[in-house]
C-alpha cells in the first residue's frame, strides 16, 4: 500500500513521502479514506501506531489557505500538542497550511495574534476553552474537530471542558476520536456527539513477543539501591516510571549523585524545560528519563530498551501504556517493576486484567547506599512553586502528578 492510493492529492502525498514515510501505517491505510469519505472515526490504536498523520492527512487533504480555522485539534497534554503540531507542519508547510499551538503557559495575547493567520489548531481543552470564552476564536468554519488521546483527556479531568468545546462547535462536521484504549468516557462522547461513527481498531504495535516482563520483590528502601545496581549493569535507553512527582525529583537527584546521569518529566515543570528535558532524552545525550504518568502516554520516544516501574501503577491499562514505549517497531523491550509489600496486589491485578506473565528475578546483592539525598532537606530542582513549607521548614508533600 502506497499514500498515492488513498485518495490524497498529489502535493499532499509528496509533502508526506518527503518526510521519509514510504508506507502508511496500518491506522493511516484504514483512517484516511474514511476520513475523506466524510464520516466520523472511532479508532482505536496503540501508541506509536502513527494517529497523528491518520487524522492529519484526511485534514490536511481538505484545508484550504482561504478557509479560516478549519480544523481543531484536542490533545491531553502540551507535549502532545506540541508533538501533534510539528508532525503537521512538516506536510503543511508545503501547502501553505498554517497550524497554531493554543495551550497553557503562552500568553494570551501572543496567542490571540497567531489565531489570526491560523487554519488549523492545536491545543489542549483548558486553553482552547479560554480562547472560546473570551470569543478570541472562533469555530464558525470548523470542519473537523479532533480528539487525540481521548481517554487520556477525559481521564485527566477535562471531561466539561470537552464537553463545552463540543457544544461550541458547528453540528456540521466531522468528529475524529483517536485514544489507544477506549473507555466508557470516550464511548459516552462518541454516542452523544458523533453521527454512526466508523469503528476502527488495530492491533498493537508492540510485539507481546519482544516485551520481556520481570519483577522484584522488594523492600521499600531497596529500590533505590536495586535501581542503582541495575542501571549500572545494564545499559540502554531507559524510563523509569514514579507515582508522584515528589518521588520523580527526589530519585533523579539521587541518580544524578550517584552519577547516572538523568532527567525529569513532570507535570510541575516549567513547559520549557519539560520540552528541553524531552529533547535532551531524544537526541540520546542522556539516556535515563525519569517521568510521572504525564509522560507514559502518547509521547513518541522511540526506541527504549528498558522501561522501569519504581512504583507500581495502579491499574492494568496504566501498566500497558507505560510499558508500551518499549519493544516497539520490531526491538525487543524489557519491563522491570519493583514490587514493595504494599504493591502485590496492583501486581496481581496487572498480570490477570492483562493476561500477561510477569517473571520474577531473584534480588541481586545489593550495596546499601547511604548517602542519598534527602529530599526534604534540599529545594526541589525544577519545580513550580506550589510546595508550601510548614513550620519546621519542610516542604509539605505534594501528591500532584
Ligand atoms: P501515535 O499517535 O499513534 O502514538 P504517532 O503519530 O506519534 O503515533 O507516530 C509514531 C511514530 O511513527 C512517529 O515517530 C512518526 O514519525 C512515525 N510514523 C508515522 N507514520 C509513519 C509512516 N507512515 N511510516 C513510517 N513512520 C511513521
Ligand atoms: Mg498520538
Amino acid at each position: 500500500m502506497k499514500f498515492n492510493q488513498l485518495g490524497l492529492t498529489a502535493e499532499l502525498v509528496t509533502a508526506i513521502e518527503s518526510q521519509g514515510y514510504t508506507e502508511p501505517t496500518d491506522i493511516q491505510a484504514k483512517v484516511i479514506p474514511q476520513v475523506l469519505n466524510g464520516k466520523d472515526i472511532l479508532a482505536c490504536s496503540p501508541t506509536g501506531s502513527g494517529k497523528t498523520l491518520a487524522f492529519g492527512a484526511g485534514i490536511l487533504n481538505t484545508c484550504t489557505k482561504w478557509g479560516g480555522i478549519q480544523a481543531l485539534i484536542l490533545t491531553p497534554t502540551r507535549e502532545l500538542a506540541l508533538q501533534v503540531t510539528t508532525t503537521l507542519q512538516k506536510c503543511a508547510q508545503p501547502l501553505s497550511i498554517h497550524i497554531t499551538e493554543l495551550t497553557g503557559g503562552v500568553d494570551l495575547a501572543t496567542q490571540r495574534q497567531e489565531i489570526r493567520s491560523a487554519h488549523i489548531i492545536v491545543g489542549t481543552p483548558g486553553r482552547i476553552l479560554d480562547h472560546l470564552t473570551t470569543k478570541s476564536l472562533s469555530l464558525t468554519k470548523l470542519q473537523y474537530l479532533v480528539l487525540d488521546e481521548a481517554d487520556r483527556m477525559l481521564e485527566a479531568g477535562f471531561n466539561k471542558e470537552v464537553h463545552a468545546i463540543l457544544k461550541a462547535c458547528p453540528t456540521k462536521r466531522q468528529t475524529l476520536l483517536f485514544s489507544a484504549t477506549l473507555s466508557k468516557e470516550s464511548k459516552q462522547i462518541a454516542k452523544k456527539y458523533m453521527h454512526t461513527p466508523f469503528h476502527i481498531k488495530t492491533e498493537t504495535n508492540v510485539n507481546p513477543d519482544q516485551l520481556y516482563h520481570t519483577y522484584y520483590d522488594v523492600t521499600h528502601e531497596q529500590k533505590f539501591p536495586l535501581i542503582v545496581h541495575l542501571l549500572k549493569k545494564t545499559k540502554g535507553i531507559v524510563m523509569i516510571f514514579c507515582n508522584t512527582r515528589r518521588t520523580v525529583d527526589r530519585l533523579t537527584m539521587n541518580l544524578n549523585y550517584y552519577g547516572l546521569k538523568s532527567l525529569a518529566i513532570h507535570a510541575g515543570l516549567e513547559q520549557v524545560q519539560r520540552n528541553e528535558h524531552l529533547e535532551t532524552f531524544h537526541k540520546r545525550e542522556i539516556s535515563i528519563l525519569v517521568c510521572s504518568n504525564v509522560a507514559a502516554r502518547g509521547l513518541d520516544i522511540l526506541n527504549v530498551s528498558h522501561v522501569y516501574n519504581y512504583d507500581m501503577p495502579q491499574t492494568s491499562t496504566e501498566y500497558i501504556h507505560r510499558v508500551g514505549r518499549t519493544a516497539r517497531a520490531g526491538k525487543n523491550g524489557t519491563a522491570i517493576s519493583f514490587v514493595s509489600s504494599g504493591e502485590h496486589g496492583e501486581l496481581r491485578l496487572i498480570g490477570r486484567e492483562a493476561t500477561i506473565k510477569i517473571e520474577k528475578q531473584r534480588l541481586p546483592p545489593l550495596i546499601p547506599l547511604k548517602n542519598t539525598i534527602d529530599f526534604r532537606s534540599v529545594v526541589p530542582l525544577f519545580r513550580r512553586g506550589q510546595g508550601t513549607k510548614n513550620k519546621k521548614g519542610h516542604e509539605t508533600r505534594n501528591r500532584r502528578k
